[in-house]
């Protein structure tokens, strides 16, 4: 509270002419309004909602960080990411992120797993190990039960992250180092000022502020406001989805938790099942399938039956990998987020080109795996709009028009 009333007193005193707007105030939008301001200029974030509300993607307590991924341009972003993260704890003196080692579990034969020994064997920090059942057996206590065939990758690289309590942080570090944030703002449109020389952004309330620059961070409502402001029509679908915390069975709490050495774990059997060491709730351990159902953010359906996650399939799994250990009835507790999906499921950083050229830059579509990069999307975004380009990443992953050159190959094969 205290932070927004320094907030509110430095919007004042500012005026509204600054060098960057960021449009929404979750994790990545966060990240970039701290990463620009931290850079010295006068940045402003607007939320159309309370600052840390439940209403979008990076609310709740708990995200994973692994840098075991499936593409191999993943790993070492993830690692960058995670020395920002220690960064920023450093810079506030607490924690947001606590480490864990982390599993992936399947069948031998599986692609996925096969996918993530290859694209991780480079960074020899993950220490990826191949475990064998009686392996794996032996370094969880038996806790993970696995069928006959399947087997376990192991790393050092795992992690939680407490995503609102994250967020908070990066908010307060973007306000000490200057920058204005302001919530109940709902942003409109984003316009070219009649000299083309800067850009105006308007407000639901009929507010209007200035800026050389602007970075559309807006999560589920990408496609929306996008499509709204330019035209360009992005494929970012939302997804309304549900976190699903099921009951520990009396006396196995301790296994289950960080301190008994309990992993972050993903799991690519029939459904792909993920979850976190018991943590945020006493006696519970949250176990997800990644499924979810298309959505408008702005008229969802709350109901878990709606959420398109699979309850009775991860039920199923928890019985046959988590035996005696985890009630597998029924989730106890649920909470209702979005993903924002791209049909390649890799993330959209780029700027927004045609008339705005790249004076507005967008970041979206992550796909459900962003949360962890959100320092790197923070750096990333602000250096774009400072400096006109990312230092040390490979954007062209990233690049709005993959697209239209994917349909176009695939349209020429068929
Ligand atoms: C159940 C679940 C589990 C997940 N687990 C993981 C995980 O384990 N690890 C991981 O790395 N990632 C995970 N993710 C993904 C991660 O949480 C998201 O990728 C990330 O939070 C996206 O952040 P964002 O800032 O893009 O979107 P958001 O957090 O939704 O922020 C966008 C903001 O923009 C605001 N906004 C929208 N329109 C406007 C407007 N017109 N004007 C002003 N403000 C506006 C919204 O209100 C919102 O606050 C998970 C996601 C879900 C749903």
């Amino acid at each position: 509270m205290e932070l927004l009333q320094r907030a509110g007193t430095a919007m004042e005193a500012s005026g509204d002419r600054f060098d960057v707007i960021v449009v929404g105030a979750g994790i990545m939008g966060s990240c970039a309004a701290y990463e620009a301001a931290k850079r010295g200029r006068r940045v402003l974030l607007l939320e159309q909602f309370d600052f840390l509300h439940c209403l979008g993607s990076s609310h709740g307590e708990s995200r994973t960080i692994r840098a075991a991924y499936t593409k191999d341009f993943y790993p070492s972003m993830v690692l960058e990411s995670r020395r920002l993260w220690e960064a920023a704890q450093s810079e506030i003196g607490y924690r947001v992120l606590t480490d864990t080692s982390h599993l992936d579990i399947g069948p031998a034969g599986s692609s996925s797993l096969q996918s993530v020994l290859s694209c991780c064997k480079q960074q020899s920090s993950l220490n990826m190990r191949l475990l064998d059942r009686p392996a794996l057996a032996e370094m969880f206590s038996g806790t993970f039960r696995l069928p006959e065939g399947w087997i376990g990758v192991g790393s050092d690289v795992g992690g939680v992250i407490k995503p609102t309590k994250a967020v908070a942080m990066f908010q307060a570090l973007a306000v000490r180092r200057g920058a204005v944030l302001k919530d109940h703002t709902r942003v409109t449109d984003i316009k070219r000022d009649e000299e083309g020389r800067s850009l105006r952004v308007a407000t639901a309330g009929g507010s209007a502020f200035s800026a050389k620059k602007c970075v559309v961070t807006v999560g589920a409502w990408m496609r929306k406001l996008v499509k709204e402001v330019s035209g360009v029509d992005l494929p970012i679908r939302p997804l309304h989805t549900t976190a699903c915390y099921w009951k520990i069975k009396q006396g196995h709490e301790k296994e289950l938790s960080v301190e008994g050495g309990f992993p972050t774990f993903d799991s690519c059997g029939e459904i792909h099942a993920y979850g976190t060491p018991s943590m945020e709730f006493p006696g519970l351990i949250k176990i997800n399938s990644d499924g979810g159902n298309p959505c408008d953010p702005d008229g969802r359906d709350w109901t878990l039956g709606a959420s398109g996650v699979l309850v009775d399939a991860v039920g199923s799994w928890i019985e046959q990998i988590l035996p005696g250990i985890v009630e597998a009835e029924k989730p106890v507790m649920t909470q209702s987020c979005m993903y924002s999906m791209t049909p390649d499921k890799d993330f959209v950083i780029d700027f927004l080109g045609g008339e705005f050229g790249e004076d507005v830059v967008v970041a979206g579509g992550f796909s459900g795996h962003g949360f962890k990069m959100g320092p790197l999307v923070g750096k990333i975004l602000a250096e774009l709009a400072i400096d006109g380009e990312a230092a040390g990443v490979e954007m062209k992953h990233f690049r709005i028009g993959r697209f239209a050159e994917e349909a176009a190959s695939s349209h020429a094969d068929s």
